[in-house]
């Protein structure tokens, strides 16, 4: 027997709506790639966006078309993201930081139809435009004044005036909730970057699930700052939850800059904020030389990449901001997992809740997660158990766009993340190590997660990365490469010491090089492909 509920399609478009009804005088706050700051409410938002989903109707955008975006966190991205999806258009976020190649490669892989893009990532577009097979038009946007003067691009439009003599009053269409709302692709460290096709149900209850009391428990009494970008995994759902909770939404625009980031965190009293660890590094450090603190902030989201054991503890330590540690991937919306504490957890002393917030947390309502052997044999939930890790939930992935990567599917309903994990008995997840970067060492694995962790809990070490290096006798042994502080003095000898207490002993490196910057990848990861290149002629201190 069915149930007698109404079967109401969850659409983007209703965030909006409800936003601008129920949150009208809430303000957007934006650092505009223009220079000023930008400020505006969920009520002009929701105006402008039914303005711009006229323009793009006039522009012959119909349901399913993908419009590409290349663009920062500011406030026209936000029109588009309801706009597009509003019409049953395709939001497509294109990463700017990828390579020419790639961006190329991906615009034409989606069949981008439109590319709207920010004035200063004008020249991404102009890098890649005789490239483009698809696209008819770029949309700069910016008003006519700072409209670029000269461009290879031709027929520049620019947004403002495109969205200028729209009346604003379409009504949204209503459709299948199934439908396709955006696009994003993974980061392609290893071969081609693989569309990922959210829905709007998917968006829908992916962003109720993060507003939600055990995860993020946003309200309108909240102000927040994604510095993760749009264009990673829609800012981890907070591009829509929250204008769905009410909540102030502040916009950094283009500068990351530690100096930058605080300032805005400081001026617009943000209480809340998510990132990856590279950011937030840079923020403690510029608050650390410059004295400053940050009072208001009192929770920030950080994933991406494993947040280490030392930023959990300067961040409670120093500024009295907790740390909730994440988990996900594009492919899932992208959370997964989420430092949440149990009943009488959170009274526990500092060092032991560090530790339950440097693991990747608790699945979050809706998600499930296994791990299984390599011949894909469940392994137990003891904590001692690691194995790759398999997902499955309402926003993840079913499959990639054109049917690629087929082996990430299992035949009844998993997601094969590539993460290699254990399930502690008490719920938690820890990942071990992406299972392309785990170092396989006289049989047993080794932890590169771990030994980072350890390396970076060292006073003068900014940041550290562990690859495996070919040995004779044991296959494969860890490298650490280390970063120093500005400033700071450490020799070898003195960080082997300190990663010693903290390891098991057959873990501790077999050598410890010295690098003036630790590269990292378009979403802020560190490069390991790269510095496997790097190291790849390094041989190991026979000992
Ligand atoms: P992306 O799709 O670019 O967000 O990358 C997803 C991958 O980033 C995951 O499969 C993990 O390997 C890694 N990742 C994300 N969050 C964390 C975390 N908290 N700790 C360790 N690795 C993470």
């Amino acid at each position: 027997m069915l149930g007698l509920m109404q079967d109401r399609p969850l659409l983007i478009s209703q965030i909006i709506d409800f936003a601008a009804e129920y949150y009208g005088d809430v303000e957007i706050v934006s650092r505009a790639v223009e220079g000023p700051v930008h400020r505006y409410t969920y009520r002009d938002a929701h105006h402008r966006a039914k303005k711009l989903a006229e323009a793009l109707q006039s522009l012959g955008i119909k349901l399913g078309d993908r419009v590409g975006t290349v663009a920062w966190n500011g406030y026209r991205h936000f029109e588009l993201y309801y706009a597009v999806s509003g019409i049953g258009a395709v939001l497509h976020t294109l990463n700017p930081r990828l390579s020419p190649e790639h961006v190329a490669y991906i615009a034409n892989h989606a069949e981008d139809q439109v590319i709207f893009v920010d004035l200063n990532l004008v020249p991404v577009v102009e890098a890649v435009i005789g490239q483009l097979k698809t696209v008819r038009h770029v949309i700069v946007m910016t008003d006519r004044a700072h409209m670029p003067k000269d461009s290879k691009i031709a027929n520049l439009l620019c947004y403002e005036e495109l969205i200028a003599d729209k009346p604003g009053t379409l009504a949204w269409p209503t459709f299948d909730e199934r439908t396709a709302s955006s696009l994003c692709y993974t980061s392609g460290t290893t071969g081609n970057p693989k569309g990922v096709l959210y829905s709007h149900r998917s968006t829908v209850l992916h962003s109720i699930m993060m507003t939600s009391g055990p995860v993020l428990a946003l309200n309108p009494d909240n102000t927040i700052l994604p510095v993760v970008p749009m264009f990673h995994a829609n800012a981890w759902g907070l591009v829509y939850g929250a204008p769905m909770s009410g909540c102030k939404l502040v916009f950094p625009g283009f500068r990351l800059d530690g100096a930058s980031v605080y300032e805005l965190l400081d001026s617009e009293d943000v209480d809340v904020s998510a990132g990856v660890p590279t950011v937030w590094l840079a923020l403690l450090n510029y608050c650390e030389q410059n004295g400053k603190k940050l009072s208001k902030m009192k929770r920030t989201l950080i994933g991406g990449s494993a947040v280490p054991h030392a930023m959990i503890s300067r961040f409670w330590k120093e500024h009295g901001t907790d740390v909730v540690h994440g988990w996900g991937m594009t492919e899932m919306s992208p959370v997964g997992t989420i430092t949440r504490f149990n009943r009488g957890e959170r009274a526990l002393p500092d060092e032991q809740r560090f530790e339950i917030q440097a693991k990747q947390g608790r699945p979050v309502f809706g998600v499930e997660m296994k791990i299984v052997d390599d011949a894909g044999n469940d392994l137990p939930k003891d904590g001692k158990a690691s194995g790759n890790l398999l997902v499955r939930g309402p926003w993840i992935v079913n499959g990639y766009m054109k049917g690629e990567g087929t082996a990430g599917f299992t035949k009844d309903g998993w997601f094969h993340t590539g993460d290699v994990s254990k399930l502690e008995p008490d719920g938690s997840m820890v990942i071990t190590d992406r299972s392309k970067d785990v170092i396989k060492s006289g049989g047993e694995w080794i932890s590169t997660i771990d030994l980072e962790n350890a390396a970076m809990g060292h006073p003068a070490v900014a940041e550290a990365a562990v690859i495996g290096i070919q040995h004779p006798k044991w296959d494969e042994r860890p490298l650490l490469i280390v970063q120093l502080k500005a400033g700071a003095n450490a020799g070898k000898q003195d960080i082997l010491d300190f990663v010693k207490d903290r390891v098991a002993k057959w873990w501790l490196p077999d050598d410890v090089a010295f690098v003036d910057a630790i590269p990292h990848g378009a979403t802020g990861k560190v490069l390991k492909t790269e510095l496997r290149r790097t190291f790849k002629d390094y041989t190991l201190p026979t000992a």
